[in-house]
């Protein structure tokens, strides 16, 4: 792919939104005009675009993670239209080689060893000669919503992005404050909390699942992003409709699809292996510690180094043990064979966890005992 070629309709409608919010914004509050209402309308106008970049364009469309109800993919297309970002299979499609050719600086659209900015918007300011391949969101190209989205994008976007916040503004007689800051300041807003997603999720925070990527997991982020934050989580298991799976990360994207699942609007949601993002916790927990390490030099540093690479293989042992049984259960006949394999699962998955549990304990105290 090649990305030499400006892309000056980008430049021109990425950079000037921004000054109109900006110069939009003091006039709006110079002119007296000032209304709570059209406050209250540019937050849940972003909140609306943003989850449907983030729960349709993201975790439905490019992962499918999950199914969704007509009705709330139609909500996704129209909103996310407005987000002005692209349609949906567009987006689905560089998102897809993103995780496909992560970090490549040819074929991962927004790579980060391209640096931050190029990450963050610069990419999309040179998109002239990017290619688009039909067979790589074949999917996409079944569903007949995505493909209307497709079609008639550009209105969608500015009839739902700036007309129906301006009609719904005359309410109470602010439509100038409702397209300004529910059109444009919110737009702003809406990009670079998405875009900080491929800048800042690359950058800061730590790997706790992986480091042969350099996605990172990050509260700040999480919280600019909707919950996109966890990103180290969902590079290693991208089709989990989850990105924060601990019940206090912040993921507002993950409690919408869950809340909506109680209600029926969504179904079949994805949850990686448990025991899997145990092991590969487990793994990224020891290569921290050991890189803490690494200069170790007295005994009793190297004797901690050597207690924690054995809990960390015993934890990889039970692994593949408990991963033979699970197999061993598959293809058990009867009944009998069943309840007996079912037991020595649960066995092998409490020594399992136990030993993932020692290993946190052990790592945590070796490192309060050294930062002494
Ligand atoms: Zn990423
Ligand atoms: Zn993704």
């Amino acid at each position: 792919m090649s990305n030499t070629k400006l892309n000056y309709t980008n430049i021109i409608f990425l950079n000037g939104i921004p000054l109109i919010s900006i110069a939009g914004l003091i006039y709006w509050l110079k002119s007296g005009s000032y209304n709570l209402n059209t406050i209250i309308l540019t937050a849940v106008m972003f909140t609306f675009v943003q989850l449907s970049i983030t729960a349709g364009y993201h975790r439905l469309f490019s992962h499918k993670a999950y199914e969704a109800h007509s009705l709330i993919k139609i909500f996704f297309l129209l909103f996310g239209a407005a987000g002005l970002q692209g349609t949906a299979l567009k987006w689905s499609q560089d998102h897809r080689r993103h995780h496909r050719f992560i970090d490549d600086i040819d074929k991962d659209p927004y790579s980060i060893n391209k640096g931050f900015w190029w990450a963050h918007i610069g990419w999309l300011f040179y998109e002239g000669k990017r290619t688009y391949n039909p067979e790589e969101v074949a999917d996409l190209y079944k569903d007949k919503l995505v493909l209307f989205q497709f079609k008639y994008y550009l209105r969608i976007g500015f009839t739902v992005g700036f007309i129906l916040p301006m009609l719904v503004a005359c309410i109470w007689h602010d439509p100038i404050g409702g397209l300004l800051l529910g059109g444009a300041l919110r737009l702003t807003l809406n990009y670079h909390s998405t875009f900080f997603i491929n800048s800042l999720a690359h950058t800061l925070g730590k790997q706790n699942f992986s480091d042969s990527h350099s996605s990172r997991d990050n509260l700040i982020t999480a919280i600019l992003t909707f919950g996109e934050g966890y990103h180290n989580f969902h590079h290693e298991f991208p089709s989990d409709y989850r990105n924060g799976i601990h019940f206090y990360d912040f993921d507002p994207t993950k409690w919408l699809i869950y809340g909506l699942s109680k209600i029926g609007l969504t179904t079949d949601l994805k949850e990686s292996d448990r025991d899997l993002i145990i092991k590969k916790q487990a793994i990224m927990m020891t290569k921290n510690f050991r890189n803490i390490f690494k200069t170790a030099n007295s005994a009793r540093e190297h004797f901690m180094i050597r207690i924690v690479t054995k809990l960390s293989g015993n934890v990889e042992n039970q692994f593949s043990k408990l991963n033979k049984l699970k197999k061993e259960k598959v293809v058990s006949l009867s009944s009998n064979e069943q309840s007996i394999i079912s037991k020595e699962i649960k066995k092998a998955q409490r020594e399992f966890k136990l030993t993932y549990k020692l290993l946190g304990k052990i790592i945590g105290r070796f490192e309060q005992q050294f930062a002494r």
